[in-house]
């Protein structure tokens, strides 16, 4: 008799998006004629710069003819993409990341997912709340949580982001023994200083915890004052692994390319105490589990770092920049309060008078026919809040900030 993974049986009902897909349909189905506008999902909705396109045409004849064409790809990624990544976003601010040290992948879901895997079960994860919810979930999958109870799971330590700590979590009173952090992040948009970002670094360095560093969003940061790496923190080679994606930065949602830097001075410890290292251990897991990205999309995915590549994708970010801009200025221009959407591609409101996050979306989808999150999907911490989207359209942009001005009744 084949017995399953009752750990997976504990994932409460319907994932964030499908519900969210469901309430659309059924709106739709009693209001046929509805323009509805889509501020939900962050899938990115402009087309991939050029310049991967062209290297990626030209990577297609490579395949074709028997002297440059390529069979299995390396496990941990080709020299050529892992020598850009290395030089372009480390190297040229003043980080060194060995070659050795990088292992390029089919996306930072995956990877972000997958990492808890080196880690004993009893490890404690402590999360932002609220958070992307892979974390949480692969977490849950692998039976690390205990049990789901009001909203919360009992093994897991959340650390509540909201406006009243200006976004900033606290240290945890528990010891933790791995913390997620996404930054800037996804949903709230915001982001944490080079201090700030220490505090945690000096206490995963006096506690033997690991950082797992989401840094998806990365090239939408636009102040000066944020990093870019955890490793610009004094330290972080030590105890961080950080995870990048092509995703957000260039279009390649659907193209799938990312990384992750495991550096060679990480160490976790087997229960006797004896330190390993998890630059090999990845290795060994990569390995076993993973036959790498296509040569086709590294050859994409290198192409970011080209000198028309790079204007092309700075154009693209900056688009969605102003969009969230607009965004931004028009809601807090009709008094709502909204964080975020300066370094990240999100907005992050508050529900007028405090309202339930579900409650909003539905008043926001019949008033205004706009699509959100609710804020709560991401977190307990996250109700009361819903997340916009800066991904869409200019003209679906401005049209749905001129909706929330004119239709929204509050
Ligand atoms: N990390 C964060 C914080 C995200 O928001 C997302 C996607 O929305 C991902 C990772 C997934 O990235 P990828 O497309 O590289 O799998």
């Amino acid at each position: 008799m084949a017995i399953v993974n009752e750990n997976h049986l504990k994932l409460p009902g319907n994932y964030l998006f499908a519900e969210i897909g469901k309430r659309v349909a059924a709106f739709k189905e009693h209001n046929p004629s509805a323009d509805i506008i889509r501020l939900g999902i962050g899938d990115v909705t402009r087309p991939l710069p050029m310049a991967c396109i062209d290297a990626m045409h030209k990577a297609v004849d490579d395949m074709s003819r028997i002297e440059s064409f390529k069979g299995y790809p390396e496990y941990e990624g080709y020299d050529f993409l892992i020598n850009k990544i290395v030089e372009n976003d480390y190297k040229k601010r003043g980080i060194t990341v060995g070659v050795d040290e990088v292992f390029v992948s089919d996306g930072a879901k995956s990877d972000t997912a997958n990492i808890q895997e080196l880690f004993g079960l009893n490890s404690r994860i402590a999360v932002t709340d609220p958070v992307y919810p892979v974390y949480v979930d692969s977490n849950v999958m692998a039976g690390r949580t205990g049990e789901y109870i009001d909203g919360k799971w009992t093994n897991v330590t959340y650390l509540p982001c909201t406006s009243e700590n200006g976004f900033v979590p606290e240290l945890p009173k528990e010891k933790v023994d791995l913390i997620y952090l996404c930054l800037p992040n996804n949903p709230t948009g915001t982001t944490l200083t080079k201090e700030q970002l220490k505090v945690w670094v000096d206490y995963a360095a006096k506690n033997k915890s690991i950082i797992l560093f989401d840094s998806a969003y990365e090239a939408f940061i636009s102040e000066k004052d944020v990093p870019h790496s955890i490793y610009e923190i004094e330290g972080a080679k030590e105890v961080a692994i950080e995870f990048r994606s092509f995703s957000k930065t260039a279009g390649f949602t659907g193209t799938r390319c990312a990384y992750m830097v495991i550096p060679k001075e990480l160490k976790a410890y087997t229960a006797d105490g004896s330190e390993i290292g998890l630059n090999r251990l990845w290795y060994r897991r990569q390995a076993t589990k993973f036959n790498g990205v296509s040569y086709i999309v590294q050859r994409g995915a290198e192409a970011v770092y080209s000198e028309e590549g790079q204007k092309q994708v700075k154009e693209t970010i900056s688009y969605y920049l102003s969009n969230a801009a607009i965004i931004k200025n028009g809601l807090e221009s009709i008094g709502i309060k909204v964080f975020g959407g300066v370094n990240a591609p999100y907005i992050w409101m508050q529900t007028p008078n405090g309202m339930d996050s579900w409650v909003f979306f539905d008043k926001l989808l019949s008033e205004a026919n706009i699509v959100g999150t609710p804020g709560v999907g991401f977190g307990p911490s996250g109700q009361g809040y819903f997340r916009l989207t800066a991904f869409g359209s200019r003209e679906n942009t401005q049209a749905a900030v001129e909706r929330f001005k004119t239709r929204l009744k509050v």
